[in-house]
């Protein structure tokens, strides 16, 4: 019996294979007909569309801001994925799916009826915080505080941890495209220049950082002028993207206040002795265990592959059902 563990993330989907581990890692992109909305593409594949189609083809994001945008393309992109992870199968598998935490009942249930059509026996919700936690190696079980921090792409979410729940969480559309966007908007205030999403990614993860002048590096970037309309190539600096992402840095600085305040004080003690760990994507943005950890005044520690660590929870949780809210 195959279970398998998803972690349907607003930029990604990682698939956990018991026994196998990570099977499948690919952007949550889905590339479709605009006229039939036949959907062409999934995945990898959509991926190379973005921002580069023709009138006709449009990729989207069905999750991105840790809302479903639309069910049908969210269930085809679940589908398209369970059956190329699992692909034909005697035995069903069941199946957790780890899901943003701010999506609605209703948005649930439309997963859970999606991944039902791919032939599961069973399939399990969880919630993303919890799973990200045991994922980086946290022992939510015992009567003790845990805090995570999870930044995605599409939202950040923020959670204190005891006796295997949720005791107070937050979940705020703030992560990793916010500060893809701080930055186009930047070289366009700055610097006249237009850049897309694909190349102020790229700017954030090497020169990006979050805490004040950690990184002495310039990068050359290249982009639309806004006036002439001709290409323009520029030097931007680290401090320089700093400057860009402080505004949403300090909005999840702040959100994290706000959890911590309606922490019940013994668990409050407990984070100060264990520390915060970040997880997800986003919270590899160079500075943010310092930023953190100086505004919060408790030791912040990066999760150990932060990428795929709601993945690998899903699989310690798959062997560990009576964690699991059924
Ligand atoms: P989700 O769970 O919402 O699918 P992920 O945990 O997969 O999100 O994280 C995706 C985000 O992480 C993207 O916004 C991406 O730009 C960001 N990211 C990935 N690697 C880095 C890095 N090295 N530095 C900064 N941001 C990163
Ligand atoms: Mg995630």
């Amino acid at each position: 019996m195959k279970d398998i563990g998803i972690d349907l993330g607003t930029a990604n989907v990682v698939i956990y294979e018991k026994g196998k581990g990570i099977v499948l890692n690919e952007p949550s992109v889905v590339a479709i007909d605009a006229e039939t909305k036949k959907v062409l593409a999934v995945g990898d594949e959509a991926n190379e569309m973005l921002g580069r189609t023709p009138g006709k083809i449009k990729a989207i994001r069905p999750m991105k801001d840790g809302v479903i945008a639309d069910f049908d393309i969210t269930g085809a992109m679940l589908n398209h994925f369970i059956k190329k992870a699992i692909g034909k199968r005697f035995i069903k598998p069941r199946i957790l799916i780890c899901c943003p935490s701010n999506i609605t009942q209703v948005e649930k249930n439309a997963i859970k009826e999606a991944a039902m059509m791919t032939g599961a026996r069973k399939v399990f919700l969880e919630e993303e915080p919890k799973v990200a936690a045991v994922g980086a190696g946290l022992d939510i079980a015992k009567p003790s505080g845990n805090m995570v921090i999870d930044i995605g792409g599409g939202t950040t979410d923020i959670a204190i941890l005891s006796l295997g729940g949720i005791v107070t969480s937050e979940s705020i559309r703030i992560a990793g495209n916010a500060f893809d966007n701080d930055i186009i908007h930047y070289l366009k205030d700055k610097h006249n220049l237009l850049v897309g999403e694909r190349t102020a990614e790229e700017i954030k993860k090497e020169i990006g950082t979050v805490y004040q002048k950690t990184k002495k590096e310039k990068k050359e970037v290249k982009g639309r002028d806004a006036v002439t309309g001709l290409p323009k190539t520029i030097t931007i600096t680290a401090s320089e993207i700093e400057e860009a992402l402080s505004d949403d840095a300090m909005k999840l600085v702040r959100t994290a206040k706000t959890v911590l305040e309606h922490t019940p004080p013994e668990l409050s003690a407990d984070i100060v002795d264990k520390g915060i760990i970040l997880t997800g994507g986003g919270a590899q943005l160079e500075g943010f265990p310092q930023l953190f950890a100086e505004e919060l005044k408790v030791p912040v520690f990066l999760a150990e592959s932060p990428l795929t660590c709601v993945a690998e929870g899903t699989g310690i949780l798959l062997d560990h059902i009576e964690l699991i809210d059924h």
